[in-house]
């Protein structure tokens, strides 16, 4: 089935820049993406900053996400933020299970589920990562690695046989976040593709059609247009490439007009 995604190009500012930091590079992005159709731009700024950066946004056409959130509405979970918070901070999307909360803090398969399920209740647009690690694909493991994240991570929409078309996944190969390596297009692709069949075979054919798959790991202005030309990319998440205005801007920009 032909069906046209909108690319998406996201950026994960971690835990980086200074209010006054954020809001100048919302400047650059702001002035950089004037006049640009066709291109879904995001920021996922930490909490903290979430307010300053819709100030400096406005209404240009940027949308902000959390980096993360609890699955519960509210309560004792100190030091915890809900899909609800993030919505009052002006969130229409959320990254979940992103490698460094799985491996730095502890987030399983079962509790990145309980996050998606409670964001699409919500409302608010889940950007799911899933990737291996060197040792996994070193050893031949990678795609069954990516079935496991898959089935766990999106076991609530296994079991109500739906995935919102709006749903976002995002394929970050541990092994090329913040090293500099990039997957080659081709390695990129060979996975994207497996993860667009993982959800024909789960769901149906519409929904495996319309999902956008990003790509995440050292994405930079060099490497953006090979991995765009591939026909299962369809944005990227991109880290340390999105905290400089002028870089991230010729992401976004990398049809080149
Ligand atoms: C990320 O953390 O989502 C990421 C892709 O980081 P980087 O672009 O720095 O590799």
């Amino acid at each position: 089935m032909m069906f046209q995604r909108t690319p998406m190009i996201a950026g994960n500012w971690k835990m980086n820049l200074r209010h006054s930091e954020a809001t100048a590079l919302i400047k650059t992005i702001r002035q950089g993406i004037e006049g640009l159709e066709g291109v879904e731009v995001l920021v996922a700024p930490p909490f903290t900053h979430l307010a300053v950066a819709r100030e400096a946004i406005g209404d240009a056409p940027i949308f902000l996400a959390g980096q993360n959130m609890h699955w519960e509405m509210s309560g004792a979970f100190t030091g915890e933020i809900s899909g609800r918070m993030l919505q009052g901070a002006t969130c229409t999307h959320v990254i979940l299970g992103h490698s460094e909360r799985r491996t730095l803090f502890n987030e399983t398969n079962e509790t990145v589920d309980l996050k998606v399920r409670s964001a699409t209740f919500l409302g608010l647009i889940p950007i799911v990562c899933v990737g291996e690690t060197l040792e996994e694909r070193e050893a031949g493991n990678t795609f069954d690695v990516l079935k496991t994240q898959l089935d766990g991570s999106l076991r609530n929409f296994k079991a109500d046989q739906l995935m919102r078309p709006s749903t976002i996944l995002a394929y970050e190969p541990v092994w090329a976040i913040g090293t500099g390596r990039t997957a080659t297009p081709e390695q990129a692709q060979e996975v994207h593709r497996f993860i667009r069949e993982w959800i024909e075979t789960t769901f149906n054919t519409g929904t495996a059609a319309q999902v956008r798959i990003l790509y995440g790991g050292s994405v930079k202005p060099e490497n953006i247009s090979d991995l765009m030309a591939q026909p299962d990319i369809d944005g990227a998440l991109v880290g340390g490439a999105s905290l400089k205005g002028d870089s991230f801007v010729q992401i976004i920009r990398y049809k080149g007009h």
